[in-house]
């Protein structure tokens, strides 16, 4: 069944977002190795799982077999949204947000709170407008009671005047199940499923592109290209003509030319949908050649109704913020300054060409379609790595 909401996981890394996550799910399902390799590059991790409900004894859990022996009622598939890394869960955070409906916050009970990186994530809720948090205090069979108790108080005060401030607090042992159905039942609570539109046009954002034929295939059992992403607007119906933009480049120096094409079939965790509508990750069977779309090379591209998709551009204006970092000296913005520019999943290098009224326009080395509107990330060279310096709206 395909999940009817995404929900982004923060914290720091070490805060056990993999061993919640398999507590809650039974799985984790996603790996990130590739994406470890690629750096700053955009790849949200997904792992589906399925809440259900037990009237008998009135409690939360992830199977129709409810832990008193009566028959749990189905309510809602989820998908947690992750991402590696400090750097990329901050920067996809901002850039994916329009797919992002709700938030978990990780915060483990053996370090004081608020860890930088802590700090940081929550600058960062901040940021996206995820307005609907619940918190997690994890790792609470590493401390006493006293302690926990008292770091409960921490995160109390670390929260004031936040977008998470009346966000509740749910103490969990993932390694142990405790308190797990408390954490489901304050996401049922929290987090609901938001109303769609979905007359709206739809946008799907690629966030995977493979080629699914072994080598040697003969051409005739070749089968078209598969694209994977997320919704974050409308309906997309099996067999609908699409257009994908930017598309492909037929020649060195010419502009991108968009791809048209049917899709024929979709699909989520592996199920056949007849159409597809915002939550979880999209499978997307196409009738293109496999070979354009191999290796993720279209991974940051958008998906539509042919004709219903913003022009694509080689330049993009962002009325931005920088965000006071804790780590990393972040100075105002320069003209001709180098820029990682992430809007949805589409990742691209630039160059600073004019800066006024808290507005930078950036010359882009690989052009992208993005609607105004879209949050988008800012990343600067600091020593050897790109680091994530602001956000802002595109303009
Ligand atoms: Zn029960």
């Amino acid at each position: 069944m395909q999940a009817e909401i995404n929900i982004g996981l923060f914290g720091h890394v070490d805060h056990g977002k993999t061993t919640l996550t398999k507590a809650m799910s039974g799985k984790w399902t996603d790996t990130h190795s590739e994406e470890l390799k690629r750096g700053i590059s955009i790849r949200l991790g997904y792992a589906n799982m399925s809440i259900y409900f037990c009237k008998s004894c009135k409690s939360y859990g992830n199977s129709e077999k409810c832990t008193c022996g009566g028959k749990a009622e189905f309510k809602r598939t989820i998908s947690f949204v992750d991402s590696p890394g400090h750097e990329t869960l901050m920067t996809t955070a901002i850039s994916a947000s329009s797919i992002i409906d709700g938030a978990l916050f990780l915060i483990a009970a053996n370090e004081k709170c608020p860890q930088p990186q802590t700090a940081e994530h929550l600058m960062i809720l901040n940021a996206t407008g995820v307005k609907k948090v619940v918190v997690v205090q994890t790792k609470l069979d590493l401390v006493s009671k006293e302690r926990a108790v008292e770091h409960m108080n921490e995160i109390k005060e670390f929260l004031k005047g936040s977008v998470a401030e009346n966000a509740p607090i749910i103490p969990v042992i993932a390694t142990q199940d405790v308190n797990v159905d408390a954490l489901f039942a304050a996401i049922e609570k929290t987090i609901p499923t938001p109303e769609r539109n979905l007359k709206d046009s739809p946008r799907l954002y690629i966030s995977r592109s493979f080629d699914i034929n072994k080598p040697g295939t003969e051409i005739p059992k070749l089968k078209g290209g598969v694209l994977g992403g997320s919704l974050s607007q409308g309906v997309l119906k099996d067999g609908a003509e699409v257009e994908l933009r930017p598309g492909i480049q037929k020649k060195e120096g010419s502009p991108p030319e968009p791809l048209k094409f049917k899709i024929s079939g979709l699909r989520s965790e592996g199920e056949e949908l007849k159409e597809a509508t915002p939550g979880g990750l999209i499978a997307i069977g196409t009738t293109l050649d496999p070979s354009l779309t191999k290796s993720d090379v279209l991974v940051g591209s958008v998906i539509g109704l042919s004709g219903e998709l913003p022009e694509t551009s080689n330049t993009v204006s962002i009325k931005y913020n920088l965000l006071a970092r804790t780590d990393i000296d972040n100075p105002p913005l320069k003209m001709a300054e180098a820029i990682v520019v992430s809007v949805q999943t589409a990742t691209s290098v630039g160059v600073i060409s004019n800066l006024s009224k808290g507005i930078a326009t950036i010359k882009l080395k690989r052009p992208i379609c993005i609607d105004k509107g879209s949050k988008a990330a800012l990343s600067r060279r600091i020593g050897q790595r790109w680091r994530l310096s602001g956000w802002g709206i595109v303009t």
